[in-house]
């Protein structure tokens, strides 16, 4: 009752002070004149703009007023809400209707950890101008909070999924376009959430902003450059995800955070060449979370060391089932974050569990992160890596080419591997650009005797580039996704079956 009050108030607001009102003008003047004569007929003509400027002044609180994000110039989120409920208020009258569309760019975290703040901030700015140009003008786009920005839709005849799709992949096919900040071509992919006027749960502005931002963060979990339309079981989804990370701890302890494992595999021989642990929270009622949404939570509590003991021992479990599967697997890859490789005791606890299992220290790969390598002042870090490399782990250095190490410290860390950041894989069988880089970075690793791995290899033709070019080793979609260890001998099999039917893999063909 309130609410459709509110509305009718509104709308009567709107037509006084607007447009419309200058309508009535005319007649109004008539009516003084035969009542007042002449004298009354020019004070209200004179008197008339002052009345409406007042009008307008008195009428301005209404309208919330809306600042701009500093970065960007984009308004903010009250300017996508707002402009959503004034399309509702006039919907009545103009049968028009509208939706509401949240951007967010993937594992923005990552960017900035990888190019920068500078880069980061770039890559924002960048991001805004592709999606307002994809827009029509009377679209309105605002700036959120982090990577992520928020589209109400100009009045328009018909918002249905159709149209909503071919707009969001639009708006995706104009982000993925390459970026070019300070001298680095950048690819980034974005996730998009929106909310039809027919799914909204209430039809106010905040509620389809809520809306879209639920449906964002259900496309967000299921991977990156998803796209979801919101329905309201979404909404009790987020909820229930944001309560399940105050649990993060149980979940450790239950054994629901365990390792998936992606094969790696020579591009020479097509043989696996190792198997890279990645975490994942498989929950009883929420499904599989992927590491990007609990490891902040894992960090949060304290409970890095915990989780990195989870994952070595499920990771030297399953390299024991595979030996006795008969599967050759050189060596199991598991990743190390800075706070693991700050503990002056992690040697002893690897050394350990590797006598426990009987397994050699090169039967383990410790994957690091480059930009902990370029940037360690750590003296326990650098004696930590060193350590292991004495003890014969295997090291990768992980997301090569974002950290800007130096081929001193490749040296320094006794590193045995690069892994080649995705950023330079993506469409490297078609970009020129992209592959001079991968030239690059090869023709490097091979003067100083580093084998290589590429990571994020999508498709067969990467593949095929890769092997070209002389990269050792591929990791990506386009051999496997990571996988439950289950799944793993299934995949191992097939892949043994494989190879045998094709005895001759060459250095030229994945
Ligand atoms: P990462 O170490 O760079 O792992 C590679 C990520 O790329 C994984 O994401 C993997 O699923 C994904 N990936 C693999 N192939 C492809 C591909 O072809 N295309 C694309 N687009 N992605 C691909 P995931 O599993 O979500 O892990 C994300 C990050 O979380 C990892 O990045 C790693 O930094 C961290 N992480 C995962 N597990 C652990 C862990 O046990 N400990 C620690 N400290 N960090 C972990
Ligand atoms: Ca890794
Ligand atoms: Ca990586």
């Amino acid at each position: 009752m309130r609410k459709a009050f509110a509305v009718k108030a509104l709308s009567f607001q709107t037509f006084l002070t607007g447009p419309k009102a200058l309508a009535l003008i005319p007649a109004l003047c008539l009516a003084i004149y035969w009542l007042s004569g002449e004298t009354a007929l020019i004070a209200t003509a004179l008197g008339m703009p002052v009345i409406l400027a007042v009008l307008n002044i008195m009428a301005m609180p209404a309208r919330k007023t809306v600042g701009t994000d500093g970065l960007t110039g984009l308004p903010l989120s009250p300017a996508v809400s707002d402009n959503i409920d004034q399309t509702l208020v006039e919907q009545a009258t103009t049968g028009r209707t509208t939706a509401c569309i949240v951007i967010g760019i993937d594992d923005f975290r990552g960017l900035e950890a990888s190019f920068g703040t500078h880069a980061a901030e770039n890559i924002i700015k960048s991001a805004a101008r592709r999606i307002t140009d994809t827009l029509r003008d009377h679209d309105i786009v605002a700036r959120l909070t982090g990577a992520r920005f928020a589209v109400a839709l100009a009045p328009l005849r018909r918002a249905d999924l159709e149209t909503l799709l071919q707009l969001t992949s639009r708006i995706q096919a104009a982000l993925s376009e390459p970026l070019y900040i300070d001298a680095s071509k950048i690819y980034i992919s974005a996730s998009i959430g929106f909310c039809l006027p027919s799914h909204a749960t209430d039809q106010s502005g905040a509620a389809y902003l809520d809306a879209a931002e639920a449906a964002l963060a259900a496309a967000s979990a299921h991977g990156a450059g998803s796209i979801r339309s919101f329905a309201p079981g979404l909404m009790q989804t987020t909820q229930e995800r944001d309560a399940a990370m105050v649990d993060v701890a149980g979940a450790l302890e239950s054994g629901q955070i365990i390792p998936w494992f992606q094969p790696q595999i020579s591009t020479n021989t097509g043989a696996i060449s190792g198997m890279e642990a990645l975490a994942r929270w498989q929950h009883p009622e929420k499904g599989l979370i992927p590491p990007s949404e609990f490891l902040p939570a894992i960090e949060e509590n304290g409970l890095n060391e915990r989780l990195g003991e989870i994952i070595l021992y499920h990771s030297l479990t399953a390299l024991k089932a595979w030996d006795k599967n008969g599967f050759e697997v050189p060596s199991v890859s598991v990743n190390f974050s800075a706070t693991e490789l700050s503990n002056p005791k992690l040697v002893d606890k690897i050394s350990w569990e590797l006598d426990r299992f009987e397994l050699a220290p090169e039967r383990l790969t410790i994957e690091i992160l480059e930009n902990v390598v370029a940037s360690s002042d750590n003296d326990t870090i650098t004696r930590n890596i060193s350590a292991l490399g004495q003890l014969g782990c295997e090291i990768d250095l992980d997301d090569f080419g974002t950290g800007h190490s130096s081929i001193a410290n490749i040296r320094r860390f006794a590193v045995k591997r690069i892994k080649i950041d995705r950023s330079y894989v993506t469409r490297c069988d078609v970009d020129r650009s992209q592959q001079d880089m991968l030239a690059a970075i090869l023709t490097m690793a091979e003067r100083i005797n580093l084998p290589t791995l590429a990571e994020g290899v999508e498709t067969v033709g990467e593949h095929a580039m890769l092997a070209q070019l002389g990269c050792d080793h591929v990791q990506g979609f386009s051999i496997a996704r990571p996988m439950a260890f289950d799944l793993t001998l299934e995949w191992m099999e097939a892949h043994r079956y494989k190879l045998a039917q094709t005895p001759q893999i060459g250095r030229s063909a994945p």
